[in-house]
C-alpha cells in the first residue's frame, strides 16, 4: 500500500496532474475505456447480481458518461481563480481564491450501484486535479475484478490504481496518509473510516445510508405517487441508498394505497425469471432480509428462494416502530406502511429517527411541502417523486447527521476533492504606519475610527 501511495504522491509532485489538459484527456480516456468495455462490464455485473443491460445502462454506465461530459466542460470554470473584494482596510490591494487539488485521495465504493459508486467519485476526483487509489466493494467480485482490470489497462497507476479486497485490505488502506478519503457505504463502516481518517487529519467525505421515508398524504395523485414509489423502491430490487425505505399513508386512503401498490407491483412485472429483478446481492443480505418478513404482516408477496437469493416485492401492512424491519435500513424490496392521522404526527416520526439520506412527500398541497421542508432535515430528496433528484447534477448529493458528511455530483464533487486557497496580493507602494508598533493613543484613535464596522 505505501509503495502505491508514494509512487503516486511523487506523481502529484510533478504537478502534471494540476495541467486541466492533463485532466480533460485522462477523464476522456476513462470515457474511452468505459465505452470499449461496456459489454464486458455488463457481464461482470450480471453475474454478481443479475443486474439487466437496461438498468446497468441506465443507473450506472450512462450516468458515469454524464459525468465525464459534465467536467470536462465545465473544468475551466471550476479550477479558475475566483477574484473577491478586498475592502478599505487593505487598500491597495487584490484578493482571490485558488482552487487546488488536495492530492492523493481514497475512493472506497458500496456493491449496490458499484460502477457508477466507485468511478463517480473518481471522475470529480480527477477534474479537481489529484491522483486517485479506488477500492471498490468485494462484494460483487465479477465487477471488482472488472474495474480493476480496466483501469490497470487504461491509467499509468502512478495517477490511477485499483487496489481489490475486503475489510484487512480497506483497514491497511485506511492507515495510509491521504490527502483526502470519499467513502461511500453503511454508517456502522463510516464510523470506522472517520475515526480512521481523524488519526490523519485527513478530510472526508461520508456518503451513508438510513431509513429514507416516503410520506404519502391525502392530497396526492395516487396512481402517479404509486408508480414512483413502486419503482423508486423496486429497482435494484430496493438495494438503493436513496429508496424509500418505509412509507407512512395517510389513514383515510390507507387501504387504497395498499391495493395500488400491489397492482403497480404485479403491472411492473418483477420476476426472477425476467432481467426486470435483481437478485440480493448475497446470502449474508438475503438472510438479513428474510428475518425482518412478519408473516402475520405481510399484505402482499413475501416469496423468496435461497438458492437464487430471490426476494419477492413485498408489502408489510401495521407496521410499528418497534417491528424488526424498522430498526434498521432495510436495503431490499420489502417496503412496510405505517398509517398516519396528521402531518404532525407522520414528520413526528421521520424525526424520532436518524436524519435520513432521503425524503420523499406526496402532495399537491403547497402547505404540505413548505411544513415538510421546514420541520425535516434530511440529506436530498424529491416531491411527489422518488430517486429521480440523483440524477441532478445541479444538486449536490450528500447525506446529513447519520446519512452522512459533505456531497458531491456536478460542481459539489470538483468542491469535493478541492482545497480553495485564499491569497491577498499586496503591492508595496503605498504602506501605512498604522498598524506598527509603538502604538499610540492617536492611532488608536485612528484605528477606531477605521475598524467601526
Ligand atoms: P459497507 O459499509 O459494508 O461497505 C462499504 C465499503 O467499506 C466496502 O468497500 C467494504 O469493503 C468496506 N468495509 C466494510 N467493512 C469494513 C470495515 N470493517 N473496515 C473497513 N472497511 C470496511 O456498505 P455496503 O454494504 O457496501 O453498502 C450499503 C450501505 O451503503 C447502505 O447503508 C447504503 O445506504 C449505503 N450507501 C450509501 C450511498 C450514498 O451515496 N450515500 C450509496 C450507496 C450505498
Amino acid at each position: 500500500m505505501k509503495e502505491i501511495l508514494d509512487k503516486q504522491r511523487a506523481f502529484f509532485n510533478s504537478h502534471a496532474t494540476k495541467s486541466i489538459q492533463f485532466r480533460r484527456k485522462q477523464l476522456k480516456t476513462l470515457q474511452r475505456a468505459l465505452k470499449e468495455n461496456e459489454a464486458a462490464l455488463h457481464q461482470a455485473i450480471y453475474k454478481d447480481f443479475k443486474k439487466s443491460e437496461f438498468d446497468n445502462y441506465t443507473t450506472e454506465i450512462s450516468l458515469l458518461y454524464r459525468d465525464i461530459k459534465e467536467a470536462r466542460m465545465n473544468i475551466f470554470k471550476w479550477a479558475r481563480r475566483k477574484n473577491v473584494s478586498t475592502g478599505v482596510l487593505n487598500f491597495p490591494a487584490s484578493s482571490f481564491i485558488v482552487p487546488e487539488p488536495l492530492g492523493v485521495c481514497l475512493v472506497i465504493g458500496a456493491w449496490n450501484y458499484p460502477y457508477q459508486l466507485s468511478f463517480a467519485p473518481v471522475i470529480a476526483a480527477i477534474a479537481a486535479g489529484n491522483t486517485v487509489v479506488l477500492k471498490p466493494s468485494e462484494l460483487p467480485s465479477n465487477t471488482a475484478a472488472a474495474m480493476a482490470k480496466i483501469v490497470k489497462e487504461y491509467f499509468d497507476p502512478a495517477f490511477f490504481t485499483v487496489v481489490e479486497g475486503g475489510v484487512d485490505e480497506t483497514q491497511e488502506l485506511l492507515k495510509q496518509k491521504f490527502d483526502k478519503i470519499f467513502f461511500t457505504g453503511s454508517t456502522k463502516v463510516g464510523k470506522i473510516v472517520y475515526k480512521a481518517a481523524a488519526e490523519n487529519l485527513i478530510p472526508v467525505t461520508l456518503e451513508l445510508g438510513g431509513k429514507s421515508p416516503a410520506i404519502v398524504t391525502e392530497s396526492c395523485n395516487l396512481k402517479i405517487s404509486v408508480k414512483r414509489l413502486v419503482w423508486g423502491k423496486f429497482l435494484n430490487a430496493g438495494q438503493t441508498c436513496i429508496a424509500p425505505d418505509y412509507v407512512l399513508v395517510h389513514k383515510s386512503i390507507e387501504q387504497k394505497f395498499l391495493e395500488q401498490t400491489k397492482q403497480e407491483i404485479i403491472s411492473q412485472h418483477f420476476a426472477y425469471e425476467n432481467d426486470n429483478f435483481l437478485q440480493i446481492i448475497n446470502e449474508q443480505n438475503f438472510d438479513r432480509l428474510t428475518e425482518m418478513l412478519d408473516q402475520k404482516k405481510i399484505f402482499f408477496g413475501g416469496e423468496h428462494k435461497k438458492e437464487t437469493r430471490y426476494i419477492q416485492p413485498t408489502i408489510m401492512q401495521n407496521v410499528t416502530l418497534e417491528d424488526p424491519v424498522m430498526q434498521e435500513e432495510i436495503f431490499g424490496p420489502i417496503l412496510p406502511v405505517i398509517a398516519y392521522n396528521t402531518i404532525e404526527e407522520a414528520i413526528s416520526i421521520v424525526n424520532s429517527l436518524p436524519k435520513p439520506l432521503s425524503c420523499y412527500v406526496f402532495t399537491k398541497r403547497d402547505s404540505i411541502k413548505k411544513k415538510v421542508l421546514k420541520e425535516v432535515s434530511f440529506g436530498g430528496g424529491a416531491i411527489n417523486d422518488t430517486v429521480m433528484h440523483i440524477t441532478n447534477s445541479h444538486l449536490p448529493f450528500g447525506g446529513v447527521g447519520h446519512s452522512g458528511i459533505g456531497s458531491y455530483h456536478g460542481e459539489a464533487g470538483f468542491k469535493a476533492f478541492t482545497h480553495y486557497k485564499s491569497v491577498m496580493d499586496k503591492p508595496t507602494w503605498l504602506d501605512p504606519s498604522i498598524r506598527y508598533y509603538p502604538h499610540t493613543a492617536f492611532r488608536l484613535k485612528l484605528m477606531r475610527w477605521f475598524l467601526k464596522f
